[in-house]
């Protein structure tokens, strides 16, 4: 079921204007299994508008998030990046905040825990994610964790339990809770006086100039700018501290949050610069959605223009991108004979909407595509690290955004 949004998440405001459509899309999580799962597969709108009071970029409508993250198929230590951020992390923080034995360090979505667990090492740790299925993986690896919807009603039952934290981390899911205000004020109450709210968000400016319409999916309800994260912030009754951005799915914010200020200086910087860019106008995103509605032409035509020319094509990274790319610009089994993902979870099924079959990644060594289209583009220098093979081989690479090139 889908729900159109009544008013903007962070200010309440109700007349929000419509920016771009991607039409129906189908959950990108989905997964259908066999006939009869593809059959049931429901599609709904997937679009973004803009707050004209706040600024905020957000999606038109949601799905019921108990449908989408309560059993959920992404694990975060499949992810070689993702293991090592987390240990960036720990150190980073032990040496700027101190952080010894009697601290805690939290994470809300905490996944299967693979970036809280370095924290370990020097202080107590707990994680809260709501799909059980994971969260059962990350209490049997070792991170204590909560299997509950993160609010602020649960945030008072943690600090009684738990203690004040320290260290909050909020790795991409800010970004994708509906009462987000509700959320950023739990972490509030959480944190210590002293404590940080450490949160991770795809950036609006890469995704604009960027052309990453494929980080619009259902799951995602947000798309922060600078301006519109200090509206949350202060919302929640918080003060955004600092600011930096991070080269992670293509341009990420960490935006750090305190209980008081005062700001750093860059946070009036980060402003002023976003003004100045015109980041946050109408003209600029209605581009945006012009640009990408050549994108959908342009692409399509050139993969069929290697296949008018005999060649063999698959394609890699069953993730939310590939999924909304792929119907998005309607990349089937015309195009792709098979999407090799590393996730044995996928394995075996299909691709929601194009239902083109998941395979493991050594299919690409063992079939030889002439091209694979990298879907999970974000990822790119690390798949072609281990797909080095392919290329030995003598496959090549495409990358699909801002557009087609032959890598
Ligand atoms: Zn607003």
């Amino acid at each position: 079921m889908s729900i159109p949004i009544p008013a903007c998440r962070i200010c309440r405001h109700t007349e929000l204007l419509p920016v771009l459509s991607l039409g129906l899309m189908p959950p990108v999580n989905g997964f259908p299994a066999d006939e009869r799962e593809t059959a049931l597969e429901a599609k709904h709108p997937l679009a973004i508008c803009q707050c004209p009071r706040c600024t905020h970029v957000q999606l038109t409508h949601m799905l019921d998030p108990r449908e989408i993250f309560e059993h959920y198929l992404y694990f975060s230590s499949m992810s070689e990046t993702v293991v090592r951020w987390g240990a960036t992390l720990a150190e980073r923080y032990r040496g700027e905040i101190e952080l010894g034995s009697n601290d805690l360090v939290a994470e809300l979505a905490s996944n299967d825990g693979c970036v809280l667990k370095p924290f370990a090492a020097f202080s107590r740790i707990q994680g809260v994610e709501p799909a059980r299925n994971i969260a059962k993986v990350a209490n049997e690896g070792g991170v204590p964790t909560t299997a509950e919807f993160f609010n602020s009603t649960l945030a008072a039952s943690l600090r009684e339990e738990f203690g004040p934290a320290r260290l909050i981390l909020a790795r991409n899911v800010v970004a994708h809770v509906p009462e987000v205000v509700d959320f950023v004020a739990g972490a509030g109450a959480w944190l210590a006086d002293d404590g940080i709210f450490h949160v991770e968000v795809p950036y609006l400016k890469p995704m604009i100039e960027g052309l990453e319409f494929d980080t619009i999916y259902h799951e995602h309800l947000s798309y922060f700018s600078v301006t519109a994260l200090d509206h949350l912030m202060r919302a929640a009754g918080l003060v955004l501290w600092d600011v930096e951005e991070i080269p992670i799915h293509g341009g990420s914010l960490i935006a750090r949050a305190k209980r008081n200020g005062p700001a750093r200086p860059s946070v009036a910087k980060w402003l002023a610069a976003e003004t100045a860019s015109g980041l946050n106008t109408m003209p600029r995103l209605a581009k945006f959605a012009a640009d990408t509605a050549k994108l959908k032409q342009d692409l399509p035509k050139f993969l069929k223009d290697l296949k008018a020319r005999g060649a063999s094509m698959a394609a890699y990274g069953a993730a939310a991108k590939g999924v909304v790319l792929s119907n998005y610009c309607g990349l089937g089994s015309d195009i792709f004979e098979f999407v090799a993902d590393r996730s044995p979870h996928k394995q075996g099924r299909r691709m929601p909407g194009t239902h083109v079959p998941i395979v493991p990644p050594e299919a690409l060594l063992a079939r030889r595509p002439d091209y694979t289209v990298v879907l999970a583009w974000n990822f790119f220098d690390e798949i072609a690290g281990q797909l080095a093979a392919y290329t030995t081989a003598g496959g090549k690479f495409i990358t699909p955004v801002p557009f087609a090139r032959i890598r």
